[in-house]
């Protein structure tokens, strides 16, 4: 099938190019390569057909060259005002981060490209075809505030420690999922360590990441099925709604403490035992 680039890409790609005649096209692209042909869900392929013609809506700008950061938040504050061109399932990536289905912020992006040489931008599946300018060439860079948290100095993200927050969320102790040593991930991990023993410091070292993995997770062993064990073959008053929350953590550790095992609320294999292996 034939193609052709949306014409919204077309304006920012003129207006990129205004901006920074001189810029860098090592990293750009429109029409995907052989990789991104086979995710057919790639807005780099021409999936969207207007007139029998299929149309790729996104755009990769190489970041050398060019205030990236800059560039990336300028179109998150376009999306997050309403620009129909991006809303409606359009999105931007940049260093290791993605914006959120409203443009209203970023979140952390775990693909296996990090995008740190060039901007993703994906136009939305409606209005892809309006004209229009980008206000690239006229804004004055430093109007935007969060600029710095996208540049490539700016908070680590770390997968590893997004798999900790993973399990300390799995585990009964709920933080956010973003990759970042952030304060709820401290407080986390400080009742994390306070529950399992540990020295409290709230840092998720390699003792913590141990007894973390060690423990197995609520959601795998099914929180109702922990539940239903606790009110039905241990008398336990529980709601069995599969919902791991303070009230069934309580009453483990009273089940723990009945049962003369360490009262500390988490699944260790001595726990695990005693609630499962039925006395006869
Ligand atoms: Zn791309």
């Amino acid at each position: 099938m034939t193609w052709r680039t949306a014409y919204a890409l077309d304006d920012f790609r003129n207006e990129t190019n205004a901006r920074w005649p001189g810029r860098s096209k090592a990293s750009d692209g429109t029409i995907g390569d052989a990789r991104h042909q086979a995710e057919s869900t790639s807005d780099h392929n021409p999936f969207v057909v207007v007139g029998g013609r299929g149309v790729v809506r996104a755009m990769d700008v190489t970041a050398d060259g060019i205030d990236a950061a800059w560039l990336a938040e300028h179109m998150r504050q376009l999306g997050a005002a309403g620009d129909p061109r991006l809303r409606d399932r359009g999105y931007v990536i940049f260093n290791r981060r993605i914006t959120t289905s409203d443009f209203s912020g970023w979140k952390a992006y775990y693909g296996s490209n990090p995008h740190i040489k060039h901007i993703h931008v994906s136009f939305g599946r409606t209005a892809f075809d309006n004209r229009g300018g980008w206000n690239i060439s006229s804004a004055p860079q430093a109007s935007h505030v969060a600029h710095a948290s996208l540049t490539i100095a700016g908070p680590a993200v770390s997968q590893a420690l997004a798999k900790d927050q993973w399990n300390l969320t799995d585990t009964g102790f709920p933080t956010a999922n973003d990759g970042v040593d952030g304060p709820s991930t401290q407080a986390a991990a400080r009742a994390f360590q306070s529950a399992a023993g540990l020295t409290v410091d709230g840092i998720v070292g390699p003792a913590t990441r141990a007894a973390l993995r060690k423990v197995p997770p609520i959601s795998q062993m099914n929180a109702r099925s922990v539940q239903r064990s606790l009110a039905v073959d241990h008398g336990w008053r529980v709601e069995v709604d599969g919902v791991w929350g303070p009230h069934s953590k309580s009453i483990l550790r009273q089940f723990q403490a009945e049962k003369g095992l360490v009262v500390d609320g988490v699944f260790g294999p001595a726990t695990w035992t005693a609630l499962f292996t039925r006395s006869r």
